[in-house]
């Protein structure tokens, strides 16, 4: 049940606080989303995202994907995120988890290779994506801890590409090639200032930037106000749950 699956997503998050989706509410259309959101969080990382059983079965990876079958990409496998997640473009307040900015970098639709339960069960799955940015066959594999050089708690998988007529051996990376939003075709710059703009009376150029959220724009408002205050006030007594997420905290 997706809901169940989307405990441990909603116990990182204080929904008073973040814009983000609290997964309440149902996904509109049943079918298999593809995405991935470049994240400047503390580390910038890209989440690689597929639509299934209701939820966006979730991997963070830190150097992003590639289209040349010989890079083999780390992928840490995280929690399953709420479907209504994969829209979110915009910007987790400072200090929540996640906090950062975040680009829709690719959108589009994926088709497994087999059966997607057994796969994950496996720790191998293929697939094909149709996105703006990936294309063609693709395949996650899960590391044996044991030949793990990237450390042994995390849940960590490969992303390679495979070879394919999308394939691009060489040249220049395919995270280079693509600076810009696919949804928004805005910057991360023109994403991390899009708050501000939206609340700012300037009336300059910068209004045609406005978040194409609104509802999370304008409930972002005084989410930032409060938590620019409460940073302000310095709390240095973390909350109980608060250090049990840090203790937790992996890159998503
Ligand atoms: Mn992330």
């Amino acid at each position: 049940m997706a809901l169940a699956r989307l405990k441990k997503y909603v116990a990182k998050r204080d929904f008073t606080r973040t814009a983000e989706p609290s997964g309440e509410g149902k996904s509109l259309t049943r079918g298999r989303r593809y995405l991935i959101q470049k994240h400047a969080a503390s580390h910038l990382h890209y989440d690689f995202r597929l639509e299934h059983d209701g939820v966006l079965l979730s991997w963070a990876i830190p150097k992003g994907p590639s289209m040349d079958p010989a890079d083999k990409r780390l992928a840490v496998h995280v929690e399953d995120h709420p479907v209504a997640y994969g829209d979110f473009e915009g910007t987790i307040p400072k200090g929540q988890y996640g906090g950062g900015t975040v680009m829709l970098w690719d959108i589009g639709q994926w088709a497994p290779l087999g059966d997607v339960n057994e796969s994950m069960r496996k720790g191998d799955l293929k697939f094909a994506v149709l996105g703006e940015r990936l294309k063609g066959g693709f395949a996650l594999v899960r590391l044996k801890n044991r030949n793990n050089r990237y450390g042994g708690k995390g849940d960590n998988w490969l992303l390679i590409k495979e070879k394919d007529p999308y394939a691009r051996p060489g040249g220049k990376p395919v995270t280079e090639r693509n600076l810009r939003s696919a949804k928004t075709g805005r910057t991360m710059d023109e994403i991390a200032r899009g708050n501000e703009v939206w609340h700012s009376n300037r009336g300059d150029s910068d209004t045609d930037k406005k978040p194409v959220r609104k509802g999370a724009a304008k409930a972002a408002k005084p989410l930032a106000r409060r938590a620019a205050k409460k940073s302000a006030v310095k709390r240095k007594t973390p909350t109980r749950s608060a250090a049990k997420k840090k203790k937790a905290r992996r890159p998503r």
